[in-house]
């Protein structure tokens, strides 16, 4: 069988630097993270071992403990409630994503901003909370029409268009053209954030899916960019699969005479990756 592992494949430079971060803060004593650090349970498993409380809230950690803010980042109002808690914030973000924040924070001066992003994903959550109530989520074409009935309602003139780092670049470019041709005689001004790991990471899925016959995105089930990468799979090879350990991959459904690519999300470990690769080569 030939396997071909995806260079750009496994943890990106925020999400590495996240759970080095999160390492350090947890030795020696014990720490809460808002959220999943990544959506991935064999490193939150992992960290939970070394004394990290994962909670969805910070009612749920004691005043004046240490909380960790995940790569994906928080909403403005939530640093300032850590604040008011006296809790202790170690700010896990990814520096792309805190200069999103800024960026977001200065143009709300005198924009509307639209922030092209899953409406649930943590890291719009976060982007809306600095944007301010003057702001909108586009996920979808559909949603064009609802933001300019939003933006109408506003006193500005101007419309700043920022994105989630994960979301799929050529659906960004049509979003953005779309917004461009319903805000006729507004001035809009695009900044485009996809992260450049997300974008490169979609291609070489894009290349390497319409070389094999099967292909295997590995990844979390929430993971936004796993889901992202494994649609870009199915659309150029029909026969793919998404998976989140080496347990789940079925050998039956391979043979020695398969050629098979192998991508993994920005929150997979290296080790799922290799532990996967090897499982394939027991086919035989
Ligand atoms: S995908 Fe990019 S923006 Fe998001 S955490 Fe990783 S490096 Fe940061």
């Amino acid at each position: 069988m030939e396997i071909i592992v995806g260079k750009t494949s496994g943890f990106c430079m925020g999400v590495k630097r996240a759970i080095k971060k999160a390492e350090e803060t947890l030795d020696g004593k014990k720490a809460y993270c808002l959220g999943e650090i990544v959506h991935n349970d064999q490193v939150i498993k992992k960290l939970e071992s070394k004394g990290m409380t994962t909670v969805n809230s910070l009612d749920e950690v004691p005043n004046g403990e240490t909380v960790m803010f995940r790569a994906h980042g928080e909403a403005e109002e939530v640093y300032e409630l850590a604040k008011q808690k006296n809790q202790e914030v170690v700010d896990l973000t990814c520096e792309k994503v805190k200069l999103i924040h800024e960026k977001a924070k200065k143009a709300k001066e005198d924009s509307f901003i639209i922030i092209l992003g899953k409406k649930k994903h943590p890291e719009t959550i976060g982007t809306k909370g600095f944007a301010g109530e003057n702001s909108f989520v586009v996920e979808t074409e559909d949603d064009i029409l609802d933001a300019y009935k939003e933006f109408e309602k506003t006193d500005s003139s101007k419309v700043y268009v920022t994105t989630q780092t994960t979301i799929s670049s050529s659906y960004c470019d049509f979003l953005m053209d779309e917004i461009e041709k319903n805000f006729i005689e507004t001035e809009v001004i695009l900044d485009k954030n996809v992260c450049p790991t997300t974008e490169i990471r979609q291609a070489e899925t894009r290349k390497i899916a319409q070389e094999v016959n099967k292909m295997i995105i590995i990844g979390g089930k929430h993971s936004s960019n796993t889901s992202e990468l494994f649609k870009i799979a199915k659309e150029n090879c029909e026969n793919s699969c998404c998976i989140e350990t080496a347990e789940e991959i079925k050998v039956l459904d391979f043979s020695p005479t398969d050629k098979v690519g192998i991508m993994a999300g920005a929150s997979t470990p290296p080790e799922i990756v290799e532990e996967v690769k090897n499982k394939l080569e027991t086919v035989n």
